[in-house]
This record gives C-alpha cells, sequence and structure tokens, in this order.
C-alpha cells in the first residue's frame, strides 16, 4: 500500500513539474523509479521535447514571415509606383492589363503589410500604448475613413442615436482605429448594394462596447469560431476580395489592450461584430 503511494506521489509531482514547464530528465533518477515511474518519465520527456520542436518550429515560421515581409515591402511599392506612372503614359489597347497589374499589386501590398503589422505585434516590436479617452473621435474617424468605400457601394454607413460624447475608454488610438476599421470595411464588403451598416456604442460595467451590425449574408454557425483565425476565409466569401487576415490582426489588437472581439448572428439578419474596450 505504502509503495502504491509513493508511487502515485512521484507520478503526481511529475506531472506538476510538467504543467509547470519544469520536467526535465535529470530531475528523476533512473535507478530510484518504479517501471511505471520509468514509462511515464519516458513519456514526459518524449512530449516535453516534442512540445519544444513545435515552439522552434513556430519561432522558426514567424521570423521567417517577418523576413519575408520586410524584404517584400519595399520592392512592392516601388512595382505599384512605376506601374502608376505607366497607367498614364499607356495607350488604350495596353491600359487594362497595366491596370490589372496594379491592382494585383496593391492587393499584394496591402497583404504583405498587414503581415508585417501582425509579425511586429506578435513579436512585441510593436506595443500597444492604451490611454484613457473618449470613445467618439475613435468612432468618427473610422467612419470618415470608410465613407469613400460604402458610397461607391451605395452602402450607408451610419451611428445610432445615441449620446457618446461622455463615453471614455482605455485603448490606443491608431490601433483600435484599425481594427474597427477592419470590421467596417468587412461590413460595407460583405453587405448588399444599398445595405445599411449601423455602428453603435454602449457604455457596460467594465467594457464599453462598439457593435458594427450590417444586413449582410451573416456567418454560419460554424464557422464563426474559425472567423478570427489567420487566413481563414469563410465558404461564402469567394465573390469579394480578401485575405482573411483582417479579423485575425483584429482579435490581436484588441487582445494588447485588454479587450476583445465577438461575433453575433441572428438568422438572416446580417453580422454584428462587437470590439469590447476596457473601462479601467
Ligand atoms: P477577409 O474578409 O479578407 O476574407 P477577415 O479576416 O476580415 O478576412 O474575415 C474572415 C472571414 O470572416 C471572411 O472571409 C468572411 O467569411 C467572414 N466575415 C467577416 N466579416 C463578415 C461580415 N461582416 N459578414 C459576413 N462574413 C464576414
Amino acid at each position: 500500500m505504502f509503495g502504491t503511494n509513493k508511487i502515485i506521489a512521484r507520478l503526481d509531482e511529475m506531472l506538476t513539474d510538467a504543467i509547470n514547464g519544469s520536467f526535465t530528465e535529470s530531475c528523476y533518477d533512473e535507478t530510484e523509479l518504479s517501471r511505471l515511474e520509468s514509462k511515464f518519465r519516458q513519456y514526459l520527456t518524449g512530449k516535453e521535447l516534442a512540445t519544444e520542436k513545435v515552439k522552434t518550429e513556430r519561432t522558426a515560421i514567424k521570423e521567417l514571415v517577418t523576413n519575408i515581409s520586410h524584404q517584400t515591402k519595399t520592392p512592392l511599392a516601388n512595382i505599384c509606383l512605376y506601374t502608376q506612372l505607366l497607367e498614364e503614359i499607356s495607350g488604350e489597347e495596353t491600359l487594362p492589363y497595366v491596370r490589372q497589374i496594379r491592382l494585383q499589386a496593391e492587393k499584394l501590398d496591402f497583404l504583405i503589410r498587414t503581415l508585417t503589422k501582425i509579425s511586429r505585434l506578435e513579436s512585441d516590436m510593436i506595443r500597444l500604448s492604451p490611454k484613457y479617452q473618449p470613445v467618439f473621435p475613435l468612432v468618427e474617424t473610422a467612419l470618415q475613413e470608410i465613407r469613400g468605400q460604402a458610397d461607391a457601394k451605395t452602402v450607408t454607413v451610419r451611428m445610432a442615436d445615441m449620446d457618446t460624447d461622455e463615453i471614455r475608454a482605455s485603448y490606443d488610438a491608431r490601433w483600435t482605429k484599425e481594427a474597427l476599421g477592419n470590421l467596417l470595411d468587412n461590413a460595407v464588403k460583405y453587405s448588399p448594394k444599398a445595405g445599411t451598416v449601423t455602428v453603435s456604442v454602449t457604455a457596460l460595467e467594465m467594457f464599453v462596447r462598439i457593435c458594427v451590425e450590417d444586413e449582410g449574408p451573416g456567418i454560419p454557425e460554424e464557422e464563426r469560431a474559425q472567423i478570427f483565425e489567420r487566413f481563414y476565409r469563410g465558404k461564402n466569401a469567394a465573390p469579394e476580395e480578401g485575405n482573411g487576415v483582417g479579423l485575425y490582426l483584429t482579435r490581436m489588437i484588441l487582445q494588447r489592450e485588454n479587450g476583445y472581439v465577438k461575433v453575433s448572428c441572428e438568422k438572416s439578419r446580417g453580422s454584428r461584430f462587437y470590439l469590447y474596450l476596457p473601462r479601467v
């Protein structure tokens, strides 16, 4: 009985070490372990090594993405610039081709810029500086910036009637505008022609909630957990331009200022995305 208790205690100790990340083979002397304990040690050592390998590989992939993004940024900016110049001097026959090259280069440029932002945030090269400030200027600027795009698609973007002047939250103005901009960009993009996008702000006890509501197709329930993953595009998203990094970046920004982003859809009523900004 005593032997069993001892073994259980030792297994418990090994497991605790593994959970705390302090499990190493050298902590446990093989000669002092029973067969069961030895097997368990072997299993945990293997698991520890595999976890370590995954971590190293993840870091290497992130570094690769950072390097590629960084190295391609300047050449791409030049391609965009020169195709723009070429467009100005192109004749009728070549103009459609040059325009296509410019559009494709601009798309790639947008993707590379977003990936660069993501990798800089992930590697803590950029840190957010949240400040306790009014929420209204954030919403107002984001709405102004999306208006051109919305007008081009005859989508109305409106702010719900409410007194937002006094509502304050803790957020980084530049990055939160980027996050809200992504939600508005999607809302307009996935809206039907002549649809309406409504933005509302609500002060809750711990958070200020900004809601972006559209009249688009909504998001199937089985996709809702995945849409915040990197490069995920919904199965109905294909007709619209996109690369599946907008919501991933949005979530990352909100996490870094102790807020969060959520989605909810009611049947045939479009999507509602919420940004929660902490009030303290
Ligand atoms: P992108 O829009 O470039 O595909 P995002 O990361 O911004 O990438 O969004 C991921 C996916 O979430 C989209 O492909 C789409 O399926 C879905 N989605 C996001 N916003 C909306 C929306 N307002 N209405 C419907 N689907 C949306």
